[in-house]
């Protein structure tokens, strides 16, 4: 069978593409799998510059064919941050996302819910190792910032995100609603149209 190649180290990331490309004829591997560790400098000022960063480096030191992702959580009353900086939010190393929320909730206090709209956003590159090309796709999904933290489902800003049409947290929902709505879903149902087209 054909590899497609996931370039994340996160497994709660890889877990959630592999639900969404569940049936097609690829054999789906992480960079975990592959003990891929070399440190990509993910330096563009947008998701898709980073994308694209990714998707050719991984692509050029593995041979793979290789879908890369780059995402983030888009905050209107802050300007777009954190955006491309998400991970990177409130310190370079720092994966206490309790702290990165509340720095969020503190610069948005006194806000109220008509302005406190957000997205979160993830572009996904599929890259060709033998031609060097990229396809680039898109997925959103709407909402706004909640005033607490809630829940403890999914990762990372999950649990301060109301998508639209709901009134509880990502962190709070069934994690198949998010599996069905979220920005990675609709980015990566694209790049499996694209692979079953064979339309790379
Ligand atoms: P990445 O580029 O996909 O690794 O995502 C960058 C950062 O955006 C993550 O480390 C999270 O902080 C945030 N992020 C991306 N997708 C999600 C999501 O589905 N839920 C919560 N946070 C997310």
């Amino acid at each position: 069978m054909k590899i497609l190649l996931i370039a994340t180290n996160n497994e709660h990331k890889f877990e959630e593409i592999k639900g969404i490309l569940n049936d097609i004829p690829f054999e789906l591997l992480s960079l975990k799998e592959l003990n891929y560790g070399k440190e990509i400098v993910e330096d563009g000022k947008t998701f898709e510059e980073n994308a694209i960063i990714k998707a050719k480096q991984v692509g050029k030191d593995t041979g793979y064919l290789t879908v890369a992702d780059d995402s983030g959580l888009v905050v209107d009353a802050l300007d777009g941050r954190p955006g491309v900086y998400s991970s990177r939010f409130g310190g370079e190393n720092s994966d206490d996302y309790i702290y990165k929320m509340s720095l969020i909730l503190d610069e948005l206090k006194g806000i109220e819910d008509a302005q406190r709209t957000a997205r979160f956003v993830c572009v996904a590159v599929l890259h060709s190792p033998y031609t060097n090309a990229c396809r680039v796709v898109k997925g959103v999904v709407n909402g706004r910032i909640a005033m607490e933290i809630h829940g403890a489902n999914g990762f990372g800003y999950d649990p301060i995100f109301i998508p639209e049409g709901y009134n509880r947290t990502f962190g709070e929902l069934n994690p198949e609603i998010k599996a069905s709505i979220s920005h990675r879903y609709k980015a990566f149902s694209k790049i499996k149209n694209l692979l079953l087209k064979g339309g790379i």
